[in-house]
């Protein structure tokens, strides 16, 4: 207090001043992009290695900033959870994402499941079952053209909650996947405890070339099917990656070898083409 320069606290001080005001400022956009609709869903197909068929498409939110070009997620979805604003976010996206799919289907294009990420507070909100419900009815999406994507640690923490929510979850005919698996602690216990319906392997073990990582993959796959859940190996880039995959049984693949994400429009002529 005694003097206004020069000592390091001061700094200090003014350094958590100045990301204290960047942080209200983007807490204040983020409200404002939600409001006026700068929100976007961007869609990565996910194909069958069986039959070679678009089967899902992952929802990927975008921040189309009227002044900056798009901001990615990791950008903005810390402070979205920090703030709480998620909640209006996620519901935003969950609609978004089914009203999409609905559509798609009413174009008359052979049906895939939507997947939406899910952060914890939003999977651990009160009433979140009937809000998936109350969405599912509203846009007319049949349950089972829903995924909901929950992380590893999420799964892990608070089981209990975890547990009951899931199954309310199958019993109203949604998927339940396990997101960036092998990144977090796993427990073998609660893959074989809960209703899960598919595990999808992180990409990293996926594209980072270490040596152990394929011996990693194999014995993944091999877990999912034996406790009867699908898996998708994310991040595939290479005819490499996407070889080894298929001799290894995985069910299906999502990665920049096949498609980015895209807007709705390019993912609809994408679907138009296959059927
Ligand atoms: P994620 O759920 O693990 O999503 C996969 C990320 O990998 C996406 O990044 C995707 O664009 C990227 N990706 C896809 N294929 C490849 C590939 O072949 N190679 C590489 N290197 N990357 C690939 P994106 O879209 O930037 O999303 C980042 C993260 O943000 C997501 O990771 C997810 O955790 C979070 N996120 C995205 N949308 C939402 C949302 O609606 N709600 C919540 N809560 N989180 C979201
Ligand atoms: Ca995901
Ligand atoms: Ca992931
Ligand atoms: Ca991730």
């Amino acid at each position: 207090i005694k003097e206004k320069h020069g000592s390091n606290y001061n700094i200090f001080e003014l350094s958590i001043a100045e990301n204290f005001k960047a942080m209200l400022t983007m807490e204040r956009e983020l409200r404002k992009a939600l409001m006026e609709g700068q929100f976007e869903l961007h869609y990565q197909p996910q194909k069958s290695l069986d039959s070679n068929k678009i089967v899902g498409v992952e929802a990927l939110l975008r921040w189309k900033h009227p002044l900056k070009s798009y901001i990615p997620p990791d950008k903005f979805i810390g402070l979205a959870e920090k703030t709480g604003l998620i909640i209006d976010i996620g519901d935003w996206v969950l609609k978004e994402a089914c009203r999409q799919n609905k559509t798609w289907q009413d174009k008359g294009f052979q049906p895939v499941i939507v997947s939406v990420n899910l952060s914890a507070k939003q999977f651990y909100q009160k009433g979140l079952v009937e809000k998936v419900e109350h969405i599912l009815n509203e846009t007319g999406l049949a349950p089972k053209y829903l995924e909901l994507e929950i992380t590893e640690t999420m799964a892990m923490t608070n089981e209990e909650n975890i547990l009951e929510t899931m199954h309310c979850l199958r019993k109203l005919g949604v998927f339940v996947s396990i997101d960036d698996f092998g990144t977090g602690y796993s427990s073998f216990k609660y893959l074989s405890v809960f209703p899960i319906t598919k595990l999808k392997i992180d990409k990293m073990f996926i594209n980072e070339n270490r040596e152990q990582n394929q011996a990693i993959v194999k014995s993944i796959i091999h877990m999912s099917h034996s406790l009867d859940m699908k898996v998708i190996a994310e991040g595939v880039e290479t005819i490499e990656q996407l070889k080894f995959l298929t001799e290894e049984k995985c069910d299906e693949m999502q990665g920049f070898y096949f498609s980015k994400p895209l807007p709705p429009e390019k993912l609809t002529k994408l679907l138009q083409t296959v059927g």
